[in-house]
């Protein structure tokens, strides 16, 4: 039943209503999409990009190898952002991560950050849920971004098994849960390339970290950096 609520009745009403700002509701001029450019504006951005040791690479420091790690917007659960994830995820708007990540691509591009970046990676979904879902947001949120940017996709890791929900885990069950899930494709692909793998949310780190320590232990050779649309204060 999701599917067809993600792949055929989501696009169709996007086509027959008229097209209003998914955070507050406004009706959007023609340039605009998803968004208006007042809550463009409002987001809460983090400046993440431009602050070493910040929120996010803080969670990352001493547990896992990277070269810079960041998110774009902080993420509460009541926030602009999370009403927009949510909407992206689970109301069969993938476009809108896609719009999302261009945003950010842009704001990024502009300052360098993405300059010696080799390919996008998306954190991977398992086949199953992403059967489910239609879709991986990631997918989208990564096209969005190398849109924006120049830089190609590349779907270097994937999923093995699925993991639960992590909203109710503590960081320590967290870690347990996304232990091992994930795969390098094909270490070859990005040996000596500089990836910078892309989530929608960061909590706790530890989708982080497992990536990290799949890249560790089988791609050795590849540079890593991390970012996501949103993240936890
Ligand atoms: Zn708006």
């Amino acid at each position: 039943m999701g599917w067809i609520v993600n792949k055929i009745i989501g696009p169709v009403a996007d086509l027959v209503f008229p097209r209003v700002c998914h955070v507050c509701g406004v009706r959007l001029s023609r340039g605009e999409s998803f968004l208006c450019l007042p809550c463009i504006a409002r987001l809460p951005r983090t400046n993440y990009h431009r602050i070493p040791m910040n929120g996010v690479e803080k969670r990352l420091a001493g547990i896992v190898r990277f070269r810079r790690a960041g998110a774009h917007f902080f993420y509460n659960r009541e926030s602009d952002v999370a009403t927009l994830l949510h909407d992206v995820k689970y109301r069969g708007f993938p476009a809108l991560g896609r719009r999302l990540g261009k945003l950010i691509g842009d704001e990024l591009r502009i300052t360098g950050y993405l300059d010696d970046v080799d390919f996008i990676v998306p954190v991977p979904m398992h086949f199953l849920k992403k059967a489910r879902r239609g879709y991986n947001q990631t997918d989208h949120i990564a096209a969005g971004l190398s849109a924006a940017s120049g830089i190609p996709v590349l779907n270097a890791i994937k999923a093995v098994r699925g993991h639960k929900t992590q909203t109710s885990l503590s960081m320590e069950e967290r870690l347990k849960n996304t232990s091992g899930i994930f795969r390098v494709v094909d270490p070859a692909l990005i040996a000596g390339k500089h990836i910078l793998v892309v989530d929608d949310v960061c909590t706790t780190g530890s989708t982080m970290i497992s990536i990290g320590d799949c890249l560790r232990e089988q791609a050795p050779a590849t540079d890593v950096s991390f970012y996501a649309v949103g993240c936890t204060v």
